[in-house]
């Protein structure tokens, strides 16, 4: 039976929940609050998500991740 007093008392380090991967394709991107070009990607992307269209679904998520790849370094 050993304990360790070090881990006793001292709270686990508790890590923000990180969000998840852009290479995660099953996932869409999300837009960059306060970005307008996040903002217009991701609006069209509901438009064409609303008229159930999932090639330009698929087409609005490409761009807006590569934009988030270019000007938001994710
Ligand atoms: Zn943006």
């Amino acid at each position: 039976m050993t304990t360790n007093p070090e881990w006793e008392g001292r709270p686990a380090p508790t890590l923000p929940t990180l969000p998840p991967s852009l290479s995660d394709l099953s996932r869409p991107p999300m837009p960059v609050p306060g970005c307008v070009v996040c903002l217009r990607l991701a609006e069209r992307r509901g438009v064409v998500r609303a008229e159930c269209d999932r090639s330009a679904e698929t087409d609005a998520n490409v761009l807006l991740r590569r934009h988030l790849r270019k000007e938001h370094g994710a």
